[in-house]
């Protein structure tokens, strides 16, 4: 069972700056823009989420401190786990960082404020999933050897656009809707999640004619892995919407009043109709084109 959209569930708990991004691993693969695609959806396991959900009640994960030797480029400390990454694609992976960051500020537009760090970690399990310490500009992603590192460049680059909120919006960003949160950290990061699919809203269709999308305000939490990367698919297209039609100050505006849980932004007062309404526009939007 599943809570309705609006009930209470501890989401302070989930709030301050861990934006988990169980994304696990799409469907239709991860493809960084200046390279093809990196295995063909019959290579992907079946694994788990790209961001894990924090269960009401759960205890907040703690950092896994950087150890090492640290990689360093513009803006980035990186770290590395033994083993995280295959030998050959060590060496590159600090220019890939770099370049997801680039190409998220530019699409997000606007930059972070200051230096951040970033693990690349080595999950034992050998699953692929992101956080982001956006408090303490802190971005971690596990991987293991068995996937390309691409993988983990384009689950990173969801958590770059977390710690960008965090930059543009302040305090805010830590109560911020969640169909918001981890809509815009998708949709920031574009290319890295839409494989072949030119734009969110192309990617979604198929879901929405054939009825098979969810609804767009409730949580993730207790719902099978395939439900969450729906959802945080659904939510890009959602800001993507919103962007495109009412326009990027209103979807600012908008982004500074959530309370965490999804659907709690004031949309009437940003835009004069529910967040109800809005979500019939978006299927009609999503459908059109
Ligand atoms: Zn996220």
């Amino acid at each position: 069972m599943f809570p309705p959209r609006q009930a209470q569930i501890r989401w302070a708990i989930i709030g301050p700056v861990l934006f988990f991004s169980l994304l696990i691993l799409l469907v239709n693969g991860y493809a960084p823009p200046p390279r093809p695609r990196i295995a063909p959806a019959s290579a992907v396991q079946p694994l788990t989420a790209p961001e894990r959900p924090l269960p009401p009640g759960a205890a907040t994960p703690t950092p896994v401190p950087l150890t090492g030797d640290l990689l360093q480029t513009g803006l980035l400390r990186i770290a590395i786990d033994e083993g995280a990454l295959r030998p050959e694609e060590q060496p590159s992976v600090a220019d890939e960082l770099d370049r997801a960051l680039a190409y998220v500020v530019a699409r997000f537009g606007s930059p972070p404020t200051a230096p951040m760090e970033v693990l690349i970690g080595l999950e034992p399990a050998c699953a692929l999933h992101g956080i982001a310490y956006t408090d303490i500009r802190n971005m971690q992603v596990f991987t293991c050897a068995s996937f390309p590192a691409a993988r983990a460049v384009s689950i990173m680059a969801h958590e770059f656009v977390h710690q960008l909120c965090q930059d543009r919006y302040g305090e805010r960003h830590v109560s911020a809707d969640l169909v918001l949160s981890e809509g815009v950290a998708t949709w920031g990061a574009g290319a890295y999640w839409l494989g072949d699919a030119p734009t969110f809203r192309a990617f979604v269709r198929p879901w929405v004619a054939n009825g098979e999308a969810l609804p767009l305000g409730i949580s993730y939490v207790g719902r099978p892995i395939s439900d969450m990367n729906k959802l945080y698919y659904q939510w890009a297209s959602f800001v993507e919407f919103l962007i495109q039609t009412y326009g990027r100050e209103a979807f600012d505006r908008l982004y500074l009043t959530g309370q965490n849980a999804p659907g709690s932004a004031d949309y009437p007062g940003v835009y004069g109709k529910s967040f109800d309404a809005l979500e019939a526009e978006w299927r009609a939007w999503a459908l059109g084109g």
